[in-house]
């Protein structure tokens, strides 16, 4: 049975914090590392319901991709949320590891999960680590469809294949544009749009895509369709709870460790209900060119 620094040290090994952005918290956050590990179980968000499914399950360690601080506090009182999530981990013998952009930029890592999860064949990082000499490590991913789909297509696959939530799929641009090239990034990837648009892709999937943001983007690149397809957060990362999971997995076949490792199912996202718009929107009335938008796919329409 592995002592929790053993476990930690793989850990490390897989997503190494020095790899980890500057402005990240990311380690071990609660945790002796002498106990003994036999249960561990992974999450994307290190909130109540996550702990308190540990504590159900017997885990000695929940590994999480999003940190429970991000900057310093003075106090870990249970009268506060995270104070509370600190409380119950402690009580109850469980150590809280966090792998974030140090896991984003692994290879593999969190967008090559998101990939397989779409069936989309990795050629590349979107933004290349310079310190990996072997160009796979970065932020994002560049992706292949053997079998080009369009935009609605694809959107229905990411329906279909990522974990439901609330929002579901979204999408900027000509529904029946066809698809070769995707690039997806797991969690917030506005700020990815340059390298995007640099990557001559048909479509960028990822979340928490905003009103301006994907407003002058589509503007930018009017001359050349680009869709963009936005899912829930949570939801996009979660497929690399499934990919830490089976690495950690491995890691103890090879080690004799025998851990018991899982996935939690719960959906974190804090989006809970959505409401379709009464009337469809000029996209989803597709194909009546009058009440679509201009686009340079358009025949009828003039480019903008
Ligand atoms: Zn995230």
């Amino acid at each position: 049975m592995p002592r929790l620094s053993e476990v930690i040290a793989a850990l490390e090994n897989l997503w190494p914090a020095q790899r980890a952005e500057s402005w990240d918290a990311v380690g071990t956050v609660v945790g002796d590392p002498d106990q003994e590990v036999t249960r561990v179980l992974f999450a994307v968000d290190p909130v109540q319901e996550i702990v308190d499914e540990a504590v159900k399950l017997g885990a000695d360690l929940l590994v999480t991709h999003h940190p429970l601080y991000l900057r310093g506090t003075t106090t870990v009182a249970a009268t506060h949320f995270k104070g509370r999530v600190v409380h119950t981990l402690i009580k109850n013998d469980i150590a809280l590891h966090v792998a974030h952009t140090n896991a984003d930029t692994a290879d593999p890592g969190v967008s090559d999960a998101l990939a397989g999860a779409l069936d989309l064949r990795v050629t590349g990082p979107l933004v290349p680590d310079p310190t990996d000499p072997e160009g796979r490590r970065g932020l994002g991913r560049v992706c292949a469809l053997d079998t080009p789909l369009t935009v609605r297509e694809f959107a229905a696959r990411a329906a279909e294949r990522l974990p439901a939530t609330a929002q579901g799929i979204r999408v900027a641009g000509d529904p029946e544009a066809l698809l070769r090239t995707v690039a997806v990034s797991g969690g917030s990837g506005d700020s990815l749009f340059d390298h995007v648009r640099a990557a001559g892709v048909d479509a960028f999937l990822t979340a928490d895509l905003r009103h301006h943001p994907v407003s002058e983007f589509t503007a930018a690149v009017a001359s050349r369709p680009l869709a963009l397809l936005d899912a829930a957060h949570w939801a996009t990362e979660w497929p690399w709870c499934e990919l830490a999971a089976s690495q950690l997995d491995e890691i103890s076949d090879r080690h004799g460790w025998d851990l018991r490792v899982h996935v939690s199912k719960t959906v974190t996202d804090p989006w809970t209900a959505h409401a379709a718009s009464a009337h469809p929107s000029p996209a989803t009335a597709l194909p009546t060119s009058a009440s679509r938008p201009p686009s340079s796919s358009d025949p009828l329409g003039a480019p903008n």
